[in-house]
């Protein structure tokens, strides 16, 4: 087989070595999963090729991008992996009309960094830089600024993808591809929209009491001028040098936030991203992606303050970042349980590939099986992830 894929792709872009074997097999969970071949296409033509082989074979493939996920959307056993990371070119700029077209495999912090001699962007910028344009169409990625722009795919004209029986399209018919995990397709390419690079201003309130926190939140929320509102837990706000406090960090699309100076918001917009590093590397090593009515987000917090669980997040969306010490592990569970007593879900940002699956609905899984029927009868795609097909 790999001769065959080698005469495809070329041999350079092919691996058994134990050691991509070894680094193909896992995501951002503990989980290892032993893929047989990992395969880089450089084109969408190549795509195309493998996966009409592939389907001939009904060789089981998993998709992937950076392998960010932590919900083992990207890891399979015995399976080939396609990945986009040699898929990484920006293939046309319309600075008129505000259009970028880029492969897959192209980072958002290196799409941005190279917008950023044109003064534009693409505006839905997640915590990971190292995510790829593919990952986020397939995850339709949330961001901070998701509060006022939406996420990813209000942001998506076209998409280039290849099914699980070989096929090609460029369509705009992208609910077919967006947020489906690589269920339906290999996206190759992405037609995006971008925008100017905005100018904002920043403001942090800190508080004693959580209903004061909501409170403020609340009245924020309805603030036509907010782009985005953050969320500190006490302890990550002393760790960024302020008191042991609840921290609310709000972004405005005007200058009415007292921090204006370009340079002073890039620094706490840093900071505030880094969070993610130094909660981790303090030893709270689980990380899960809560989803709560604003309603709920009150019990949320209180119960991770309670067992010692660090929370920050997106609390004008409702979607936190929630870290568990190794020693915590069995407390996992009884989060779920939590989550499901108060409405809440896991898995809306980081997917739900492989661990979240119990959390999909059953409205979710006919849709899927609708897809499979469409773009991937045989199954090859992402075989065990969401839904069990056939
Ligand atoms: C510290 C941390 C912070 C994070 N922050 C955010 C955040 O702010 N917002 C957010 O939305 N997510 C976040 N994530 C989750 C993760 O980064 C995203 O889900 C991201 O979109 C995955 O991109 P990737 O390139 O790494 O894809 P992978 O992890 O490789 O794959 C993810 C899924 O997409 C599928 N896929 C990947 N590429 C393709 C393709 N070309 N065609 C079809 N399917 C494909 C895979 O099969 C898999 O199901 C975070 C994760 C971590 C660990």
């Amino acid at each position: 087989m790999n001769k065959r894929i080698a005469s495809i792709v070329g041999a350079e872009n092919v691996s058994d070595s134990a050691i991509d074997i070894e680094a193909y097999s896992y995501c951002c969970s503990e989980r290892e999963l032993k893929p047989s071949l990992v395969i880089w296409p450089r084109n969408a033509e190549q795509a195309q090729r493998m996966l009409l082989f592939a389907n001939q074979g009904r060789t089981p493939v998993v998709l992937r991008g950076k392998g960010t996920t932590t919900s083992e959307g990207c890891i399979a056993d015995n399976a080939l992996v396609l990945s986009s990371e040699r898929m990484n070119k920006i293939t046309f700029v319309d600075l008129n009309n505000k259009l970028v077209e880029v492969e897959a495999g192209m980072s958002i912090h290196d799409l941005n960094n190279s917008l950023r001699s044109v003064n534009v962007m693409f505006p839905v910028v997640p915590l990971n830089p190292g995510q790829t344009i593919g990952g986020m169409v397939a995850l339709n990625a949330l961001s901070k600024q998701s509060q006022l722009i939406g996420r990813v795919n209000e942001w998506v004209e076209k998409v280039e993808f290849v099914d699980g029986t070989g096929k090609s399209f460029f369509t705009k018919k992208k609910e077919d591809v967006v947020g489906r995990e690589g269920l339906s397709g290999f996206i190759t390419k992405a037609q995006l929209r971008v925008v100017d690079i905005p100018s904002i201003s920043l403001e942090f309130f800190h508080f004693n009491e959580l209903t004061d926190l909501l409170n403020q939140v609340r009245l924020l929320r309805k603030d036509k001028e907010v782009y985005f509102l953050e969320f500190f837990d006490r302890k990550t706000s002393n760790e960024m040098g302020f008191e042991l406090k609840y921290s609310l960090m709000a972004a405005y699309t005007s200058f009415r936030g007292k921090i204006k100076n370009a340079q002073e918001i890039k620094e706490w917009l840093d900071k505030a991203d880094s969070a993610v590093v130094f909660i981790r590397s303090s030893g709270y090593y689980y990380m899960e992606d809560p989803f709560v009515s604003f309603e709920k987000a009150y019990d949320l917090i209180e119960w991770c303050e309670k067992h010692d669980v660090r929370l920050q997040g997106h609390i004008g969306l409702g979607a936190f970042y929630a870290y568990f010490q190794k020693k915590d592990r069995d407390l996992l569970d009884t989060f779920s349980s939590f989550l499901r007593r108060t409405g809440g879900k896991l898995g809306d940002v980081f997917g739900t590939g492989i661990k979240n699956k119990l959390w999909v609905s059953q409205e979710k899984k006919k849709e899927f099986i609708k897809l499979k029927e469409e773009y991937d009868y045989n199954n090859i795609l992402n075989p065990d992830k969401i839904i069990n097909y056939r």
